[in-house]
């Protein structure tokens, strides 16, 4: 089996992947939640569902100023590639955004138009007192137990690829409109830009790193509180949900003093 060479997009800077990411934000449908293991174990532990989570997500739209843009507000290439789908019988909606009116940037922006990390929480942190300090760099974390990587292989990708190509091909069967690759998909390895999971939330210590508050397993004063404690892939872009969860550590914190 050959296996796919696995590029990671991240920001090692201050406010992290919130400086260069698109700004894509959903809330993870409760089907997410649902999800179970092979054993029939479920990934999030107990207490988890969208429901609990919708007013962590509403207070960091807030923060973020997510909305979604009106159709006359979004860029002409979307409503092109909405009305192939819509003539294809397919939906397709807007994304919800944290960006202000500007010209959608793919990725990262220099004129200060998103609302990164650099912009919502860091200053509010900052204004109660907290000190960012930078550069600096964690060298080293004791280990309680061993990481399990996460290996895909060549095989499931290329099918899922498989099922990519013949989506589009029926897309572009019914709608008339001819789609050209723009990548060489078959040739490149994987690319991930959304890291999850590495110290992943359960209810024991067995099944992961954290409690459900996202405090460590057997380390009283050690939370984690960033993509590595969502047990499980959401079916949407992460962001939203990470600092959703962040929000409930952050209360946690609080009131244990
Ligand atoms: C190009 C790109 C586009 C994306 N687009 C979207 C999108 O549209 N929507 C979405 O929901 N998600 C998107 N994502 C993913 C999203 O940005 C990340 O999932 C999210 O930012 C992860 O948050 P985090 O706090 O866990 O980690 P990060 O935001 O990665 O922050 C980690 C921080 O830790 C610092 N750090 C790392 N190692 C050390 C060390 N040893 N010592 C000290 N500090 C260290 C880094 O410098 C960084 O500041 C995108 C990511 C990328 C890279």
């Amino acid at each position: 089996m050959t296996r796919a060479g696995i590029a990671f997009r991240t920001g090692t800077v201050v406010g992290g992947a919130s400086v260069p990411m698109d700004g894509a934000h959903f809330r993870a449908p409760q089907k997410t939640f649902d999800a179970r293991d092979r054993e029939g174990h479920p990934y999030w532990p107990d207490g988890y569902s969208r429901a609990v989570l919708d007013s962590d997500y509403a207070r960091v739209e807030q923060m973020l100023h997510v909305r979604q843009f009106g159709w006359n507000e979004i860029p002409k290439a979307g409503g092109l590639f909405a009305k192939m789908l819509d003539a294809a019988g397919a939906s397709c909606d807007r994304a919800r955004l944290n960006y202000t009116d500007c010209n959608h940037c793919a990725q990262g922006c220099t004129f200060d138009k998103k609302r990164t990390l650099l912009h919502s929480c860091l200053p509010l942190a900052e204004s109660h007192g907290v000190e960012v300090r930078s550069p600096s760099l964690v060298d080293h974390i004791d280990a309680v137990g061993s990481l399990n990587v996460v290996d895909r292989d060549r095989a499931s990708y290329d099918a899922y690829l498989d099922r990519m190509d013949a989506a589009l091909a029926d897309v572009s069967a019914k709608s008339g409109v001819t789609l050209l690759p723009i990548v060489p998909r078959r040739l490149s390895g994987t690319t991930c830009a959304h890291l999850l999971s590495a110290c992943r939330m359960a209810d024991t210590k067995e099944r992961g790193v954290a409690d459900s508050n996202g405090r460590v397993f057997d380390y009283e004063n050690l939370c984690v509180c960033d993509a590595s404690a969502v047990p499980y892939a959401l079916g949407v872009n992460p962001a939203l949900t990470i600092s959703a969860i962040a929000e409930r550590t952050a209360e946690f914190v609080v009131e244990r003093g």
